[in-house]
């Protein structure tokens, strides 16, 4: 019998577990703009250490063993196929869309160019190497993994971080943040609570100038990053019946994870509004989810059938301020040892490096 049809949209933290997980059970096409898959996470080392760009870009020909990745851009989804902009149509049984999100340069690709993503990361780096000062605007697990990769690597330089909120990671019990502003100022980081950057000239790429605060406090910097979130990608879906925009601009689901009127079309990742942050983390309980579903599904079985999808309650979260020291949220705060042997030491490189079949450091 010939194998189901699943077509896959976004080679991102979703769309690549995914595709690789049902290659032999499936006729699986994974359709990407990009050559490459890039880790955001290990993005921020490299503006301290350019050197990992090598090791952080995967190509994904070696991805899949029986399915195809296609590199294209993907304008629009019926319910039995997703076609390019070059007009390219690829009929599909089911369909997963996880387009993931945009971010400020130089941490995730701008465009569809891994070139111009590398060129971007080295032109930065170049610049904060020549910076005294730096100012990181907003003070998520970007800003403040960044303001600890530049203490780490580049003492010496006045590093100022920002976050509108009292607190550092307010969403989590009070130590998390109370230990990484306490280790954060002690590899030398201003870090300022409670005051919104009023007149950022840029959000989406670091620049020279200055930023005034809400009590008119002016912070002058060699280099300021605007590092206020994700911006969902949810432009390919808008149109298909039944898909509704949430407030973040991300799309809401079904229980089991499904945005609109068609019964075999999924969504996950940064896309998705269905309780979780945007993060690896969402999908690391997403992608396992929507794995065992799409087996059973590709089995036969009713989607109602199985068991809804719930979220995290509260998503662990390891915070890394460069490759020695930083905290984590595990259950309950943890410190140095779990956060450097967990992330800080390599940031998960090996292991996607592994999966993406590169076992060798530059192979
Ligand atoms: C600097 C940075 C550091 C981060 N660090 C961490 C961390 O340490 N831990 C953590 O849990 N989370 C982290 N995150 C968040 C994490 O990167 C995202 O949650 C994750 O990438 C989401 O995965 P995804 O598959 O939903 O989307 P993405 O990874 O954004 O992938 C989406 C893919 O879809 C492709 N695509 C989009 N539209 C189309 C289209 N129309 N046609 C074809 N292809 C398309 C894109 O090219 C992209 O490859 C970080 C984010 C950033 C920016």
């Amino acid at each position: 019998m010939a194998k189901k049809k699943i077509v896959i949209v976004g080679g991102g933290y979703v769309g690549f577990e995914v595709a690789q997980a049902l290659d032999e059970l499936a006729d699986v096409t994974l359709i990407e703009q990009r050559e490459a898959f890039v880790m955001p996470p290990a993005a921020i080392r490299a503006l301290v250490d350019p050197t990992l760009l090598d090791q952080i870009t995967l190509p994904y020909d070696k991805l899949l063993k029986s399915g195809q990745v296609v590199r294209g851009r993907a304008v629009s989804v019926s319910q039995s196929s997703v076609t390019l902009d070059t007009g390219d149509a690829y009929p599909a049984d089911f369909i997963v869309v996880a387009t993931g999100s945009s971010y400020a340069a130089p941490f995730k690709p701008s465009g569809d160019s891994i070139a111009e993503f590398r060129q971007a990361s080295a032109d930065v780096s170049a610049q904060l190497a020549k910076a005294r000062s730096v100012a990181i605007v907003g003070a998520g697990a970007v800003g403040t993994e960044l303001a600890g990769e530049i203490a780490a690597a580049q003492p010496g330089k006045s590093i100022t971080l920002i976050s509108s909120d009292d607190r550092l990671f307010p969403m989590y019990p009070a130590k998390l943040g109370a230990q990484l502003k306490r280790k954060l100022e002690g590899v030398g980081v201003n870090v300022v609570l409670g005051q919104r950057a009023q007149d950022l000239r840029h959000m989406d790429q670091p620049y020279q100038g200055a930023v005034t605060l809400t009590d008119g406090t002016v912070i002058e910097a060699d280099l300021i990053f605007p590092v206020i979130g994700s911006k969902p990608q949810s432009s390919l879906l808008q149109n298909v019946p039944g898909v509704t925009v949430g407030s973040s601009g991300r799309l809401k689901a079904d229980a089991w994870l499904r945005p609109s009127d068609y019964p075999n079309l999924f969504i996950a990742g940064d896309l998705a509004d269905v309780g979780d942050g945007m993060t690896i983390v969402a999908t690391t309980r997403q992608n396992p989810w929507l794995i065992k579903t799409l087996k059973k599904v590709l089995a036969g079985q009713p989607v109602e059938r199985q068991k809804p999808y719930s979220p995290w309650k509260k998503a662990p979260i390891l915070i890394p301020l460069g490759p020695v020291i930083g905290n984590s949220w595990l259950f309950a705060t943890v410190g140095n040892w779990i956060t450097r042997t967990m992330k800080g030491k390599d940031l998960f490189i090996p292991k996607y490096r592994k999966a993406f079949g590169l076992t060798s450091e530059r192979g």
